[in-house]
């Protein structure tokens, strides 16, 4: 995704009041979404330190790895570069430019252990939070790119679950991982740039909601479990069909039909300023008055956006209301262990004008012959 200097300049001044407001002085971001969502620079999962120092009054200033300096995409207006040499201390040049006055720092929540601890012992009297607090309020209100870019993300998807569900894609006789390989497969040729995972679960092994897609081979009379997901333009997709192979049983028919229900109903009920948790409750309250409760273990949702798992979460507790932009799953599942198991995902925007479900491809249950 591009990256207009404008756009990132609003997310800055956005995470600055959201300093002032908490106290912070200065935001130290290195591994995890925040640093691509507020420079556009994605840090590789290195043992050498990158790291954003946002102070609230001054300059930003992004610490690099020299050979990684050449990768990131220069905004001299949003942050000046540090590239830091191999014979560097990179955690004396980041306590060098925070400041040893420096007292409430905010820390990316994936910054490793290893220079936490040392610029903490730079750093003793500072105290310290975890940058979400800081940003995932604000990230989880997705801009209108943003959406966009989840809707492209989502119809890709779409695009390889109808293939599932309408039985172009061979399920009996094949492996789990081979399935799974080619959901991947699919993914990519439709344009995602990378996959997250491709869950695939079959027979008893539906049951196991992230289940490892193994040597297993799929048989007749089964369900199956597919869940995949992977990021297009740093925006992820994440779906979940459940496909039966051959004629389905009445008892696995009238488990699909409450669950199919309860997503719909849950979908229905994400609206501007409905709890996150009344959401999650609609979905559980008519799959246990079904009698299927103790068989739905999971919360209902989780926000998505750069990274699979964000805020949001759908869950019994969070009481934070749903807001326009909001965007997350809403996944409920009913898992018989031993026997079979059922999952409904579909990605939903909170509009003002109502749930905007980005995820079209059918519902119904998916009977597959082949
Ligand atoms: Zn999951
Ligand atoms: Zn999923
Ligand atoms: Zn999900």
């Amino acid at each position: 995704m591009e990256h207009a200097p404008e756009a990132l300049g609003a997310r800055i001044d956005a995470v600055r009041a959201q300093m002032r407001a908490l106290g912070v002085d200065t935001l130290l971001l290195s591994l995890g979404a925040d640093l691509p969502w507020l420079t556009g620079y994605t840090a590789m999962p290195l043992e050498r330190l990158t790291m954003l120092i946002l102070p609230l009054e001054s300059e930003a200033v992004l610490i690099v790895p020299r050979l990684e300096a050449a990768r990131v995409e220069p905004h001299p207006e949003l942050f000046s570069i540090r590239p830091w040499a191999e014979t560097e201390d990179p955690v004396e040049i980041v306590t060098g430019v925070v400041g040893r006055s420096r007292r409430r720092l905010a820390i990316s929540d994936r910054t490793w252990a290893t220079f936490l601890l040392a610029l903490q012992a730079n750093l003793p009297r500072s105290t310290w939070m975890t940058a979400s607090r800081v940003t995932s309020p604000l990230r989880a209100v997705k801009d209108s790119d943003e959406v966009a870019a989840l809707r492209r993300a989502a119809a890709a998807a779409d695009r390889v679950a109808t293939a599932l569900v309408t039985g172009q894609i061979p399920l009996l006789g094949r492996s789990e991982a081979d399935v799974s390989r080619e959901l991947g497969r699919l993914l990519v040729d439709e344009g995602h740039d990378s996959v997250n995972f491709a869950i695939v679960a079959s027979g008893p092994n539906a049951a196991s909601p992230h289940h490892d897609p193994g040597a297993r081979t799929i048989g007749a009379g089964e369900s199956v479990v597919c869940d995949f997901g992977g990021a297009m333009d740093g925006y992820c997709s994440d779906i979940t069909r459940t496909v039966f192979t051959g004629d389905p049983p009445t008892e696995f028919r009238d488990l699909y039909a409450v669950l199919a229900g309860a997503q719909a109903a849950a979908v229905d009920a994400a609206r501007v300023g409905t709890r996150c948790e009344a959401v999650d409750g609609v979905a559980r309250d008519l799959i246990a008055d079904a009698g299927y409760g103790p068989h739905f273990i999971h919360r209902t949702g989780h926000g998505i956006g750069l990274e699979e798992h964000e805020d949001p979460y759908l869950v019994s507790g969070n009481r934070e209301p749903l807001v326009a932009g909001h965007a997350f799953s809403v996944e409920p599942g009913i898992y018989i262990d031993g026997r079979w198991g059922a999952r409904i995902e579909d990605i939903v925007v909170a509009t003002d004008a109502g749930p905007d479900s980005l995820n079209r491809a059918d519902h119904a249950l998916a009977v597959v012959e082949s």
